[in-house]
């Protein structure tokens, strides 16, 4: 390259640099802090929860933050009058593999978790199964806060949520979601008809990302005759995950 050549190219480089100066500034004016960009797109790390080397995703943390802080002391609906604490979710942030449950129930209330209490232990035993550690994956409900007696969610409280799961499943983009239970599964999928005995075992696509109903672990807690089928279910993600 000539000296010329190489002044143009010098010249070229400073634009291009300028230009991406003048993006972040942008950003920055908007108030963002970092971009949101999806490091981990590639799809293609290793095992869930692990990021590629030298990866770093800070990006899904501080996003995770902001969307928690977001939901603050949310009372956009009846069940906040009663709840002790928003049970936002946890795990990895850059997990491969989420869970979504149902809603918190009396020991997630109280210690703002997911699923720490009976059914939340047939959860750790099987994600453990499954070769993971809890903390590998990342773990959430349909609603944050506790329904009294444990009752079902209503339609209404799930549609104030729903925005909430929707924010952290595109934060977290997992490469596959496991549903526990009904209520997840037909909220997930859309669809208020199905049944999860006809639904459980198959893939759906949630935008983009396959949804794999099985049975909540209240249930298998109460059947256990029928966890030989959430296991099959778990092993069907594990081959989609490449960890077969
Ligand atoms: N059942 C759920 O669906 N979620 C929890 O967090 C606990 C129990």
């Amino acid at each position: 390259m000539n000296s010329e050549e190489l002044r143009a190219e010098e010249l070229i480089n400073r634009d291009f640099l300028d230009n991406i100066k003048e993006v972040l500034q942008f950003y920055r004016v908007l108030g963002f802090e970092s971009l949101p960009i999806k490091l981990a797109e590639s799809g293609k790390r290793l095992a869930a929860g692990k990021k590629m080397k030298g990866q770093i995703t800070p990006d899904k943390e501080i996003l995770l933050k902001r969307l928690r802080e977001e939901i603050g002391d949310c009372g956009k609906c009846k069940l906040s009058g009663k709840r002790t604490n928003v049970v936002f979710g946890e795990g990895n942030p850059d997990a491969r593999l989420m869970f979504v449950g149902e809603a918190p129930g009396r020991e997630e209330d109280r210690q703002a978790r997911p699923f720490v209490g009976d059914a939340g232990q047939l959860l750790t035993r099987l994600i453990e199964r499954m070769g993971f550690k809890r903390e590998d994956v990342y773990i959430a409900n349909i609603v944050k806060c506790r329904p009294p007696m444990n009752r079902d969610p209503e339609n209404d409280e799930i549609e104030e949520c729903r925005g909430f799961l929707e924010s952290q499943i595109e934060i977290i983009n997992p490469d596959v979601i496991i549903s526990l239970g009904r209520i997840s599964a037909l909220t997930l999928i859309g669809n208020d008809k199905l049944k999860i005995s006809a639904i459980r075992g198959k893939f759906f696509d949630y935008h983009g990302i396959p949804l794999m109903p099985t049975f909540h672990p209240a249930y298998l807690m109460r059947n256990p005759k029928d966890k030989w089928l959430t296991w099959n279910d778990a092993q069907k993600v594990l081959e989609r995950l490449g960890n077969g």
